[in-house]
């Protein structure tokens, strides 16, 4: 249900970018999602599609780009991106680390009309 709470969000997220700028239709929407924000995009992408006929996306595509995480290493300062869920510094070898980015889902580009 995490998913569906998230297409929500973006749903709103979407109308309120849409009345900025005086768009009546979303063609495109283009996100970020962060290898640790625990969302899976299969999900997500049918959560999307199921409930977005009342939107204002109802013939909107969701294109998902997965985010690296992005690590900066507290002991030789190294910010670093991690390919595998394996939390050690590339530099150094030190897990003493804090993620920067890849934690969260991000908004890229809404293509209206
Ligand atoms: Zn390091």
């Amino acid at each position: 249900m995490h998913e569906l709470a998230i297409v929500q969000d973006l749903f709103k997220l979407c109308e309120t970018n849409a009345m900025k700028h005086n768009a009546t239709k979303i063609n495109k929407v283009e996100i970020e999602i962060g290898r640790l924000s625990g969302v899976e995009a299969h999900y997500l992408q049918s959560a999307f599609d199921a409930f977005k006929a009342d939107t204002i996306c109802s013939d909107a595509k969701l294109i998902i780009h997965p985010k690296d995480i992005t690590i900066k290493c507290n002991e030789c300062g190294a910010q670093s991106v991690l390919l595998e869920n394996e939390f050690l510094c590339p530099k150094c070898g030190s897990n003493s680390l804090d993620v920067i980015s890849g934690e969260d889902m991000y908004l890229m580009r809404l293509e209206m009309e």
